[in-house]
C-alpha cells in the first residue's frame, strides 16, 4: 500500500519499504526472508510500473536480506548493507557460525538464520539515492541501520519490537546491550512523518513504543541479576529464562537467547553489577 507519494509498504512478517526514486525507479529498504518475498516484491514492482534501482538493507539478518538472491538474480539488482554486515549478507552461514561459535550440528542450520547469498557492497553516503538519510542504530546487530526518506519517513529496523512481543518474552534478540540501550534513547527523541518498524506496526509517535522497550530492557537486568544472586553458570542462567518465560528450548531459541545473555552480561560485568570466577572447572556468574 502507498503511504506517501513516493513510499509503498509491503507489510507482513517483515516490514519491507519501496522507495520511489525517479521516473518508474525504486529502491527497496529490505527484502523480506526468502525468495517468496522476493516474488511478493517483483509482483509489487511490476503492478506499480517501477523498476528497482538498489536494494539497502538494514543489517543482515536472514528475516531482512532473505529477498536478496531472488531479486539480484532476475533483476540486476545492486545491494548495499553497512559496515561489517556487508560480509554476512555476502556469506549468510557466518551467521550461525557466530552465534554458535563453530561449525554447527545441521539442526542449527534453520532458515531464521540462513539466508542466501548475494553480493553486497558497503554502504556509504554517496550510494544513496538522493534526500535518503542513514541513521545509526547499533545494539540489535553489530552495524544496523535505519533510513529516512526525503518525504521524512523513518525506518526503524529492529531496534525495537512490538507490545505484544514485549508481552510475551522476557528477552529479546541484540548483541550489545549498551548500544541497544542508546539507540532506543536516540529513538525516543525521534520526529516524523511516519515510523516504520520492521516488526511492529507502522506509527506517527515511536516515543510510547521505544519507552516501553527501554522499560521491557531493565526489567530484564533486573530478572539476570536476581538470577546471579547465588553462583551459577551461564547454562544455568539460560535454564531459569526459559522457565520463567515458558520458553521451548529450540536449537534456534538456544542459540539466539543464548547470545542475547551473553550480551546482558557483558554489559553487567562492565557496569560492576557482576563479576564472574572460574571454579571447578566452570564459569560462575555472580550479582556483586
Ligand atoms: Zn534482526
Amino acid at each position: 500500500m502507498w503511504v506517501s507519494d513516493e513510499c509503498f509498504l509491503l507489510t507482513g512478517p517483515t516490514n519491507i519499504g519501496l522507495v520511489r526514486t525517479g521516473e518508474g525507479q525504486a529502491v527497496l529498504i529490505d527484502s523480506g526472508g526468502d525468495d517468496s518475498s522476493g516474488r511478493r516484491i517483483r509482483k509489487a514492482l511490476e503492478a506499480e510500473g517501477l523498476t528497482l534501482q538498489a536494494i539497502y538493507n538494514t543489517h543482515s539478518h536472514a528475516d531482512h536480506i532473505g529477498g536478496n538472491a531472488f531479486l539480484q538474480t532476475r533483476l540486476g539488482c545492486r545491494i548495499y548493507a553497512p559496515d561489517r554486515e556487508t560480509a554476512f549478507v555476502r556469506q549468510p552461514s557466518l551467521e550461525i557460525h557466530m552465534l554458535y561459535g563453530s561449525p554447527a550440528p545441521d539442526e542449527f542450520n534453520h532458515k531464521i538464520f540462513v539466508a542466501r547469498e548475494s553480493q553486497a557492497e558497503p554502504l556509504s553516503s554517496a550510494s544513496l539515492p538522493e534526500g535518503m538519510q542513514v541513521i545509526p542504530l547499533p545494539g540489535h546487530s553489530m552495524d544496523m541501520v535505519g533510513f529516512r526518506t526525503r518525504e521524512d519517513i523513518v525506518f526503524l529496523a529492529d531496534c525495537l519490537v512490538s507490545h505484544e512481543t514485549l508481552s510475551k518474552y522476557a528477552i529479546s534478540y541484540l548483541w550489545d546491550l549498551d548500544r541497544y540501550k542508546e539507540t532506543l534513547q536516540q529513538v525516543c527523541g525521534m520526529q516524523a512523518r511516519l515510523f516504520v518498524p520492521a516488526h511492529a506496526v507502522p506509527c506517527t509517535d515511536i516515543r510510547p513504543l521505544a519507552m516501553e522497550n527501554l522499560r521491557h530492557v531493565a526489567d530484564t537486568e533486573e530478572k539476570i541479576l536476581e538470577l546471579c544472586r547465588e553462583p551459577a553458570t551461564w547454562e544455568t542462567l539460560l535454564r531459569g529464562i526459559f522457565l520463567s518465560d515458558g520458553l521451548h528450548m529450540t536449537a534456534a531459541q538456544h542459540v539466539l537467547v543464548g547470545s542475547t545473555l551473553k550480551g546482558y552480561l557483558t554489559s553487567l560485568v562492565s557496569r560492576g553489577a557482576v563479576r564472574y570466577f572460574f571454579e571447578d572447572a566452570r564459569m560462575l556468574w555472580e550479582r556483586i
